[in-house]
């Protein structure tokens, strides 16, 4: 069989999808994206993740968890929980982590990670002290890296503007850990060397497409991306954010996860055909699909 595309990071459980799901997923099938790994943010997109995976068992799988800024009041995004008044309500508490709920949606066959968890130094509220959402966070944090470690599975990984903390916190358990993902990686190269020492691999979406910013040369990730080895490297959306360059603004899905892959092929001099064929092998290794 032909090397499939592979989007391992996206939420196509999310509202924003409620019209059209079925129609986004047949799109993504029919481009080629065999594989798509649709990830948690909080309870509900948690379980229908779950959900979605046992609709579609050969294409998709779950991952769970509770996301760093669903930990305290978070701004609401209509896109990913909709508009109803049970979402407002959720965004404007946040979540403290549920170990039982999310331990039986770990144990769900069709979950291949928990995530996506981990620290945002980005989007803070302001309610309260810095410091105490931080607590929160690492809290809820600690908490999946637990949960990783009795299920035996790995995380996904969720960092902005706080690489250097997460290192620190992750590296105690790294041994104890099966080797995990940092999703849209946006650390600088050094952090990037840590994190393959810990044995963690790396995705990339859309960004990595967008034309080198005014008065560079080049792209804010190809250095990174040319530094991280073939064999870590895996191709996701994200969507519905981020699209890549041709659909840049628009509302993003799994099929143009083929742009990230070309785009990955070209910076790591390879085939797009070898490309795929590393990130399949890549996914066999880290996600057991
Ligand atoms: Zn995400």
């Amino acid at each position: 069989m032909q090397p499939y595309f592979l989007d391992a990071h996206t939420h196509v459980q999310f509202s924003g999808f409620d019209a059209d799901r079925d129609a986004v997923i047949q799109r993504a099938l029919d481009a080629g994206v065999r594989k798509m790994i649709v990830i948690g943010t909080q309870k509900d997109t948690s379980r229908a993740a779950v959900a979605l995976a046992e609709k579609y068992p050969d294409n998709v799988r779950a991952v769970i968890g509770l996301h760093p800024v669903h930990t305290s009041r978070s701004f609401h995004d209509a896109q990913e929980l909709g508009g109803g008044d049970a979402a407002q309500a959720f965004t404007s508490r946040g979540e403290v982590f549920d170990v039982d709920y999310y331990r039986a949606l770990a144990l769900d066959p069709t979950t291949v990670a928990i995530g996506e968890c981990g620290l945002d130094y980005f989007h803070f509220n302001d309610d309260e002290p810095r410091e105490v959402q931080i607590e929160k966070q690492k809290a809820a944090f600690l908490a999946q890296i637990q949960l990783a470690k009795d299920v035996k599975k790995p995380l996904m990984i969720h960092c902005r503007d706080a690489f250097a903390d997460l290192i620190e916190f992750v590296r105690p358990h790294a041994r104890e850990l099966a080797p995990g993902v940092v999703h849209f990686f946006t650390g600088t190269p050094d952090d990037a060397r840590r994190l393959l020492d810990m044995g963690f691999s790396f995705t990339f979406g859309g960004a990595i497409t967008f034309p080198p910013r005014k008065g560079k040369t080049q792209g804010d990730y190809d250095e990174v991306i040319k530094l991280i080895p073939i064999d870590r490297i895996m191709s996701e959306t994200d969507a519905p954010y981020v699209a890549p360059a041709p659909f840049r603004g628009k509302r993003n899905e799994p099929a143009y996860v083929v742009h990230v892959v070309a785009r990955l092929a070209e910076l790591k001099g390879v085939s797009t055909e070898e490309m795929k064929a590393q990130i399949e092998e890549n996914a066999r290794r880290v996600f057991g699909i």
